[in-house]
Formats: structure tokens, sequence, C-alpha cells
């Protein structure tokens, strides 16, 4: 297996951070468990996320984390959104998909294939007060995304979209969806184009809203089409080139969803470490038994295993690198790593573990999704297979 290789004269380790990574880290750790613990219970019980919140991730610059400055945003890096993700991730995980679609998916989306125009017009939105959702899905074509049937039609200065979008994160509260749909339908994955679909735009609407096992608060929406007009402006990227716009974005949106993994992992292990060492039965606490401890030494190994890796692929994303095969396999891993902690947390909760009057059964339901989203886990696998068996 053949490895990109980036010299550097001063290696660091894998979890270093920068002064101003910590700074950064530090605050939304802060932020966090003062404005988002609170609530999550709550928003989960509700499924609904609360408005405030989002106006708080808004004044704090969690949407608009890489915009550069002349479009009103915080000029960060792709590294600093995942750091953002991950703990947002630790206390909710709604909270952190909600800021992984923003940053990951569709202000990457613009970023990178925006013109000049759409950007000076959207970007700065993004950045002060409009959530964005990644639209791909429908009903019939999931893993095979490219089998999409929304059609798209020119017609003057406008094209006309007719479909129906389905499982859209963050459909409720967004205002701007990078949008797919066909141009040609006969020319397969060629036709697919990328489209910036404003909410307001005539013949969109939002529809079902799924009752979910978890990620409760994250709103997943069915979108309606019904001779939606869209500017032919807001083509994003080129017409018949949405199949690379959207293999690309999905590319850095999976390092998004490792760091969600990894900091729902590290959040029920924080919750399972303290209540072993409180729990008392046959005279001890429970972290008194070693097969307590090896248990939770099992986990916080793990745990550390996904996060290198996260923070890996996403200095190889920042250093401009390719990091196709590692994307995969941090998604891959974290969500299996986050399942097998959040299920032992369950386990070493007991029966209290089982109840929602204890913390650790929404870890669990959380989970499950990563294995699912932006490619379900044997995706990844047929990715990384792909790679690893041609010598990448
Ligand atoms: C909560 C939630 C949020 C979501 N958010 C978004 C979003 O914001 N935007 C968006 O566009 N989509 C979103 N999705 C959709 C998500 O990306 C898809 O559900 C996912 O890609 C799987 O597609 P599917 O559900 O159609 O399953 P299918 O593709 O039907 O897969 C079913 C099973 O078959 C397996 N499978 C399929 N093909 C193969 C194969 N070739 N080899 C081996 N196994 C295979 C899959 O691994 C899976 O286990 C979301 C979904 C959920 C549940």
């Amino acid at each position: 297996m053949s490895q990109a290789t980036l010299t550097a004269t001063h290696p660091v380790p894998l979890n270093s951070l920068t002064d101003d990574e910590i700074l950064f880290r530090d605050n939304i750790r802060q932020f966090a468990e003062e404005k988002v613990r609170p609530l999550a219970r709550e928003m989960d019980e509700k499924a609904m996320f609360d408005h405030d919140l989002i106006e708080q991730f808004f004044q704090l610059g969690l949407m608009g984390i890489e915009i550069p400055e002349q479009y009103g945003g915080g000029a960060g890096t792709f590294f600093e959104a995942i750091l953002a993700v991950e703990e947002l991730s630790r206390v909710d995980a709604s909270a952190g998909v909600l800021v992984d679609v923003q940053n990951t998916l569709v202000n990457n989306a613009l970023l990178r294939w925006g013109n000049e125009e759409q950007k000076k017009h959207y970007l700065p939105r993004m950045a002060a007060d409009t959530c964005g959702a990644y639209a791909l899905s429908e009903a019939g074509s999931g893993s095979d995304a490219f089998a999409l049937q929304t059609k798209a039609e020119l017609k003057g200065s406008d094209y006309v979209l007719n479909g129906r979008k389905l499982w859209i994160t963050n459909g409720k509260e967004a205002g701007l969806f990078i949008l797919f749909a066909s141009i040609d339908l006969s020319a397969g994955y060629k036709g697919i184009t990328a489209f910036i679909v404003e909410k307001d735009f005539p013949g969109f609407s939002v529809g079902k809203k799924e009752d979910k096992l978890g990620i409760r608060a994250s709103s997943t929406c069915e979108l309606i089409l019904e001779d939606c007009r869209v500017p032919r402006t807001n083509v994003l990227g080129e017409a018949g080139k949405g199949y690379k716009i959207a293999i690309e974005t999905l590319n850095e949106g999976r390092i998004g969803i490792g760091a969600q993994m990894a900091g729902v992992a590290r959040g029920a292990w924080e919750y399972a470490a303290k209540y072993a060492q409180q729990r008392k039965q046959f005279g001890k606490t429970i972290a008194d038994f070693q097969g307590i401890q090896f248990q939770l030494a099992q986990m916080a190994t793990e745990i550390e295993a996904s996060r290198l890796m996260v923070y890996n692929t996403a200095r190889m994303k920042d250093a401009g690198m390719n990091f196709v095969k590692e994307a995969a396999m941090t998604k891959l891993f974290c969500s299996q790593v986050a399942e097998r902690v959040t299920s032992l947390a369950v386990e070493i909760y007991g029966g209290y573990g089982f109840t929602k009057d204890y913390p650790v059964e929404k870890y669990w339901r959380d989970s499950k999704i990563g294995k699912i989203y932006e490619g379900t886990s044997n995706m990844q696998l047929a990715t990384i297979a792909k790679l690893v068996l041609s010598g990448k």
C-alpha cells in the first residue's frame, strides 16, 4: 500500500493543537457545558432544536468557521470546524450535526465551487443568520445517490425543478439548500447539477419531518419541488458536474461525522467513568472491579484511536493532501467505536442506563446514525477496498 507523505522538519504528535486551537476548543467546550447541556434532554424529548441556541451558534461564529473575513466569517481552518463538531457532540450529537452540515457540507461547497457573485451574496448570510442544508438523497436513491430522479429543466433564465428529496438534515431550520437535480436523466451521473436553492423560491416547500431513534433534535425532512424556479445563476459549479461536487463535498463531510462520533463516544465514556466511581456493589465502587476497569480502559483506547484518525485526516485536508481513503476509514471506525462505547456505557450504568432518567441511553441512540448517513459503513468499506486494493 503506497502512502502519501508530507515531509515536516519538526513532526508533532497528532493530538497537538496550536494555542489558538486550544483557546477555540476551550471556548466551545465551555459554551457546550453551559448552554447546550442543560437543553439536550428536552430537545431530544421534544424532537425540536432550540431556536435561541442556533442564534448563539451564529453569535459565537460557529456557523461560518472557515468563511473568510471579507465575507464576515471566522477565517478559520477545517480543523477548527472539526474541533467544534467534536466538542458540541460530546454534549449533544444534534448540536454537533447542525454545525457540521453548515460548515463541512454547505459552506465548504459554496467556498470551493461558488463563483464570486455567489460567494458575495450567500457567504455573509451563512456566517450571520442563515442555516444551510445539503440535499442529495431521495426515497429511491440513497447509497446509489446518482440514481436521483429530481429533474431540472431550463426555461428562459430559470431552471424549473420537480421532484422530492428525503432525509434532509437541518431541513426545518435551513434558509439555503445545496440541492442536486438532473438536467438530463438519460445522461446518468453526467446530468447531475448542484443548485443553490433558497427556502422562499416559488415551488419549494419542506414536507414531513421524520420521527427518529436518535439525533432527535436535528430535523430530518422531506423537500418538495413543484415547478420550483431557480435562477440559472444559482447553478453551483458547472451544469452536469454536480456529481463531482457531491462526491468531493461528502469526502470532507465524512471527517465531520467522524468528529461527531468521536465526541459522542467521549461524552458517554465520561458519564460511565464517573458513575463507575460512585456506584457501589459488593461493598466497593464498581470501578474497583478489574472487569469494569478493563472495559473503561478499552473504551478510552478506542476513543483515543478515533480521535487521532479524525485529527490526522482533518490536518491532511488543511494541508491540501488527498484524504479520500483516510476520510472513509475515519468515518467507518469512529462510528463503530461510538456504537461500542455508548453501548458499554449503558451496561456500566446497569438497569439505570436503560432508563431515560440517565443520560447514556441517548448517547447510544445518537451513535447509531454514524453508520448510516453520509454513506453507510458498507459504502465506506467499498471506497476503502477500491483504494487499498489498487495500491493507493
Ligand atoms: C438522520 C438522517 C439524516 C440524513 N441527512 C441527510 C442529508 O442531510 N442529506 C442527504 O442528502 N441525505 C441525508 N440522509 C440520507 C442518508 O445519507 C442515506 O440514508 C444513506 O446514504 C443510505 O441510503 P438509504 O437510506 O437509501 O439506504 P440504502 O442505500 O437503501 O441501503 C440499505 C442497506 O443496503 C446496503 N447497501 C446498499 N448498496 C450496497 C452495496 N452496493 N453493497 C453493499 N451494501 C449495500 C447499505 O449499506 C445499507 O445497509 C440522512 C439520513 C438519515 C437517517
